[in-house]
Order: C-alpha cells, then sequence, then structure tokens
C-alpha cells in the first residue's frame, strides 16, 4: 500500500514520518482497535493511509487530522471511495477533538501512530478532554509506553506514569520492531491503549493541586517528599497529612498521590 506513495512522497524527518509498511502488524494494530460501524474515530498523522485503509473497511466515518498538507490530497485520492472520510490538514497539538463529535453524548476513539517529538504535550492535550473519549490506541516509543504504563516502585515511573493512569486505564499491548517502518527508526516501539475511566478509582479534590505536587515531587525524585515537595508545605502540620513524608515519590501509587493532595488541601 506505501508503495504507491513511494515515488510521490519522501518521508520528512521534521514530521516524524517513519511509515508503517509491515502488513501483519498493521492488520494487528486495527485488530487491537477493533472499530466498529457508527463509531467517531479521529486518525492521528494518517501518514500515506497505512492503519487507515484497515480502519475505514470497517468505520466508514473516520476523521484524519494530518500536519503535512502534501499528504493531505494523496490521501483524498487514495480513499475517494469513502465519501464520509474527513481529513483535516492541521496541527494535531492545537486541534479541538471535541468539534468532531455531534451530541454530548458520543465519544471519540482516538488512534495514531504518533511522532514520537509530539507524543507527550500530545496526551497531556488529549487528557484535558479526557470524559469526550472512549479509548485511545497509541504507537510511540517503547520507553514512553513503558512510563506510561509503568507501576509504583519501578524505574520507569514517574510523572507521566501518574498523570496518565489517574485518568486511564493504561494497558501496554506489544511491541513494534523498527524494521516494521519505512525509514527504520532507532527505537523500538509499542502499542499502548488508554482507556479514560467513566468512574476514577480516586478523585483529587483540587486537580490543579495534585497535578502541581506531581510534578514538584518528580522533579527531584531521589528525594524525600518532605525535601521535593517543600514549597508546597508551607507551614502545614506534617503529622496531620496521610502520607508520610519521609517516603519518594517513586514509591507512591496514584492514590497515594491523590490522598496526599487531598491532606494537604484540608490543612491549607
Ligand atoms: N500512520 C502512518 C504515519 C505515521 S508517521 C503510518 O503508520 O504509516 C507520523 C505521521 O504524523 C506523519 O504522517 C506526519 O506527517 C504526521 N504528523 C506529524 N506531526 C503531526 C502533528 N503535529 N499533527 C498531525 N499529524 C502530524
Amino acid at each position: 500500500m506505501s508503495e504507491q506513495f513511494g515515488s510521490k512522497h519522501q518521508a520528512r524527518k521534521r514530521f516524524g514520518q517513519n511509515f508503517l509498511t509491515d502488513d501483519s502488524i498493521i492488520r494487528q494494530i486495527a485488530r487491537a482497535i477493533a472499530p466498529k460501524a457508527g463509531e467517531r474515530i479521529a486518525e492521528i498523522g494518517p501518514g500515506q493511509g497505512a492503519i487507515t485503509a484497515y480502519l475505514l473497511e470497517h468505520c466508514p466515518t473516520l476523521c484524519a487530522i494530518e500536519l503535512d498538507r502534501d499528504l493531505v490530497p494523496l490521501l483524498r485520492q487514495k480513499f475517494s471511495g469513502f465519501p464520509d472520510f474527513r481529513i483535516y490538514q492541521s496541527d494535531a497539538l492545537n486541534f479541538d477533538f471535541k468539534s468532531l463529535l455531534e451530541s454530548p453524548e458520543e465519544k471519540l476513539r482516538i488512534v495514531g501512530n504518533l511522532p514520537y517529538n509530539i507524543s507527550t504535550p500530545l496526551i497531556f492535550h488529549i487528557l484535558g478532554f479526557e470524559n469526550a473519549v472512549k479509548d485511545m490506541h497509541f504507537m510511540l516509543q517503547k520507553e514512553v509506553v513503558d512510563r506510561l504504563a509503568a507501576t509504583a516502585g519501578t524505574k520507569s515511573y514517574g510523572r507521566l506514569s501518574v498523570m496518565a493512569q489517574y485518568r486511564c486505564d493504561v494497558e501496554s499491548l506489544f511491541d513494534v520492531a523498527p524494521e516494521s517502518f519505512r525509514p527504520i527508526p532507532k527505537v523500538i516501539s509499542s502499542i499502548v491503549r488508554m482507556t479514560p475511566f467513566t468512574q476514577r478509582p480516586a478523585v483529587a479534590h483540587n486537580e490543579y493541586h495534585f497535578a502541581e505536587l506531581v510534578k514538584m515531587a518528580f522533579q527531584q525524585r531521589r528525594k524525600t517528599l518532605r525535601n521535593a515537595i517543600k514549597p508546597l508545605l508551607h507551614d502545614l502540620d506534617e503529622n496531620a497529612i496521610n502520607v508520610d513524608l519521609g517516603r519518594r515519590a517513586e514509591q507512591l501509587t496514584v492514590s497515594e498521590f491523590v490522598s496526599l493532595s487531598n491532606g494537604m488541601q484540608k490543612h491549607d
């Protein structure tokens, strides 16, 4: 499928273009997503349409967001047989995904083999409206998927793990070898599924405070919380806080962070 574009489109490094060419991997990704008719799916960075083709087969009402204006006419032509396929030439980082929904009850499924340089800010952008999202399937560099899915006490556990797992169930699905792409990237990739909770296991009373706390705690992850989050503690009575501040950020579960934030708020 990608050969069709091969002569016309030169992969661009600045757009993080590594096109999937391994058909069995593409099918494996499509199976993991399991698109169905009537769903509202947004694909970020369709590129030459490798995954798009499989998604459209099952869900013809697909919307794609592609930054590279040279790819847009090629995609339009390739999928001209799908009148409900919409493509937006736009930067996914600023894209208003909610505008794709037609009613407040509708939820969006988001998929994408993301350019790795924008993956973390893009995930934070999408987590900002996660109640409008049914699920997300992303191809990312394995190291980022490991961080998203990490549990407390492991090396990969950090701010990204806590902020993602506060809002979503995160599953690392499978790895994809560099040889599955053209050009061949330097890193191993993985597919991650993130499903926003309809009911969060732990609820921060002040999400802004929670986010600040998590950020500050991991800025100095080797220090005890007492030292790492000193500026947030003011003159709080340590005894009134429900989490031992002698521990380090990387040892706290998501719900312990929530409980710490809520405890600090109560005594603020
Ligand atoms: N999904 C395709 C292409 C992956 S490469 C495949 O699997 O083969 C990443 C794609 O994201 C490229 O098409 C690139 O042009 C696009 N892209 C890069 N930055 C983007 C951004 N900010 N918003 C939307 N698309 C972007």
